[in-house]
């Protein structure tokens, strides 16, 4: 136990030494901004379909609940309307969206699985925002490049959330840089993959983590490269790079 706590006090005070300014240095921490901040504001329907996410064999993919509230405050700061989201699983960060949007905006979900998006549904139904949801079962790729070939879709997006299959970032970037408009925000979830962006190489990483680790490494560095947008990369979650697209 000493040497455990010893060990906790050398790391604690390394952390600093390095002049790091994350504030989050514990498991404790973090569930506390979860008890004092987020639960006690979350929207009854978005504790809903946590609950019921939660039962969900793949519940590892839902989106935490503290960016949901992120993505919500994030969504009315820029008074997004027109709204795309690639990856809805069970479709937490769809309701957190389609809460923040007004009344008339849009969201154009998209999935290759139907099924999960239709657990939540109801859900969201009765969150009475459904109406906000166009939901397109199949593969994104291809969907954007529909979306690319008629020009009034250019520049036409306030926010766009990119949570799907991870060695396809670099791909749906090429082209969500046309439909974003000039000003307006793609976030890209899972920046940070597990930390494992960090990670040595002969870290012991579970199979997926590996496999998605250098694609994830190389958007990073791809996006920070781009001059068309200004980025702020956020510890939220695990890891959200927003794109704020300035040509
Ligand atoms: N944003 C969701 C939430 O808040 O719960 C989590 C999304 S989950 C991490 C990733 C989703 O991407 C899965 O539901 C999966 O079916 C979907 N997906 C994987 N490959 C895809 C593709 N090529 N096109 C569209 N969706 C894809
Ligand atoms: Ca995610």
């Amino acid at each position: 136990m000493a040497a455990n706590g010893e060990e906790q006090q050398t790391q604690a005070a390394r952390h600093q030494e390095v002049g790091h300014k994350s504030l989050l240095q514990s498991d404790a921490l973090y569930q506390y901004i979860l008890e004092t901040s987020v639960y006690p504001r979350e929207p009854e329907s978005m504790k809903e379909l946590r609950e019921v996410t939660a039962k969900h064999p793949w519940n590892i993919m839902t989106t935490s609940a503290d960016e949901g509230q992120f993505l919500n405050m994030l969504l009315k700061l820029i008074n997004a309307k027109n709204t795309m989201e690639i990856g809805v699983y069970t479709g937490y960060s769809l309701l957190a969206t389609a809460l923040a949007i007004p009344d008339d905006g849009k969201i154009l979900a998209m999935d290759i699985n139907k099924e999960n998006y239709e657990l939540g549904l109801p859900i969201i139904e009765k969150a009475g925002v459904a109406h906000k949801i166009d939901f397109r079962e199949g593969p994104a790729l291809p969907m954007l490049d529909l979306l690319i070939e008629n020009k009034k879709n250019h520049g036409s997006y306030d926010f766009i959330f990119v949570d799907a299959d991870k060695d396809n970032y670099i791909n749906y970037h090429k082209r969500l840089i046309d439909l974003v408009k000039v000003g307006g925000l793609i976030g890209y979830d899972n920046t940070l993959w597990n930390g494992s962006v960090v990670a040595p190489p002969d870290a012991p990483l579970r199979k997926y983590v590996r496999y998605y680790r250098d694609f994830v490494l190389e958007l990073n560095k791809a996006i920070a490269a781009d001059p068309r947008i200004e980025i702020c990369m956020l510890p939220v979650g695990d890891g959200i790079t927003l794109c704020r697209r300035i040509k």
